[in-house]
C-alpha cells in the first residue's frame, strides 16, 4: 500500500512539473514562427490620444485601430497593454512584450536596441505653452524657462539635451495628461508634445488653455517596433498589413476619422 501511494504521489509531482514547464516554455518563446495559438502581446500608450485611449471601457485611437485592421489582414491575434510610455522600451528589449504600437518615434539611438516597421504616421516635436503665455514663440524663447516632459519620449530627450543650452528646469510626469496640466496650472513655463496630439487636445477642448508655440521643432515618423533581431515575422506581418490596408482605403478611414479637415 505504502508502496502504491509513493507511486502516484511520484507520479502526480512529475504531471505537475511537466504541466508547469509546458506553459512557461510557450509563454516566453519570443521569435517564433508565427503558428495558430501564438498571441502577440503589444503595447500601447494608455493615455495618447487620437493614436491610443480608452472611452466607455474600450480603447480606440489610430494606433489601436490600425493594429487591429493589420491583424485581421494578416491573420495574427494579438493582446493590446496598454501602458506608462516610459515602460514601453524596457518592455520590449526584455522580451516582456512582443512588440508596441505607442506612437513611438523612429530614432538612431532607439535603433540600437529595436527594429523599427516602414513609417505609419507622420508626426513631430512641438512646443506648448499656457494660452495666456505671450512671452514663448519659439525654440529661441527658451531660455531659463522650466519645462513639463513625459519620461522616456522624444520630448524629454530633446529637453535633456538641451537643458545646459537654455538653462532649462526639468519636471517629470508619467503620461500626456498630466503633463498637459501642469501648463494649464501655470506650473511650468512650457512643455514638449507631439505635434498631432496637441492639435487633436486643443481641437477637442475647444476653448483651448494651451497654444502651440511655433514651428514643429523636427520631423519624424512613427513606426511599430520590435526588440532587435527578434520577432522579425511579426514586423514583417505589421509591415506587409500597412501596405494591404494603405491599398484597400482601411488606413486612410482609420486615420481620417481623427485627423484631417
Ligand atoms: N513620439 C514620442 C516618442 O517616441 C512620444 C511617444 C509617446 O508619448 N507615446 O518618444
Amino acid at each position: 500500500m505504502k508502496r502504491k501511494t509513493f507511486i502516484a504521489l511520484t507520479c502526480t509531482l512529475i504531471l505537475a512539473m511537466a504541466a508547469l514547464t509546458g506553459c512557461g516554455s510557450k509563454k516566453e518563446t519570443a521569435g517564433d514562427t508565427a503558428s495558430d495559438d501564438k498571441v502577440y502581446l503589444i503595447a500601447c500608450d494608455a493615455k495618447y490620444a487620437p493614436f491610443s485611449f480608452e472611452e466607455n471601457g474600450t480603447y480606440k485611437g489610430i494606433d489601436v485601430e490600425l493594429l487591429d485592421a493589420i491583424a485581421k489582414t494578416e491573420g495574427f491575434k494579438y493582446e493590446l497593454k496598454p501602458m506608462d510610455f516610459s515602460a514601453v522600451i524596457p518592455g520590449i528589449t526584455s522580451g516582456q512584450l512582443d512588440g508596441a504600437i505607442a506612437g513611438m518615434s523612429i530614432t538612431d539611438e532607439r535603433k540600437q536596441s529595436l527594429d523599427f516597421s516602414e513609417g505609419y504616421f507622420e508626426s513631430g516635436l512641438s512646443i506648448v505653452v499656457n494660452a495666456n503665455n505671450t512671452d514663448i514663440n519659439s525654440e529661441a524663447d527658451l531660455q531659463s524657462k522650466s519645462a513639463s516632459i513625459k519620461k522616456g519620449t522624444a520630448g524629454s530627450q530633446f529637453a535633456e539635451d538641451n537643458t545646459d543650452k537654455y538653462g532649462l528646469k526639468l519636471n517629470y510626469f508619467d503620461d500626456s495628461p498630466t503633463m498637459f496640466l501642469d501648463v494649464e496650472n501655470g506650473n511650468s513655463d512650457f512643455l514638449l508634445e507631439d505635434y498631432p496630439v496637441i492639435a487633436y487636445k486643443i481641437k477637442v477642448d475647444g476653448d483651448s488653455k494651451l497654444r502651440i508655440a511655433g514651428d514643429k521643432l523636427y520631423t519624424v515618423d512613427y513606426g511599430f517596433a520590435v526588440k532587435k533581431d527578434d520577432n522579425q515575422e511579426l514586423l514583417k506581418m505589421f509591415n506587409d498589413g500597412l501596405k494591404k490596408i494603405k491599398e484597400d482605403g482601411t488606413y486612410d478611414k482609420i486615420v481620417g476619422q481623427y485627423v484631417g479637415e
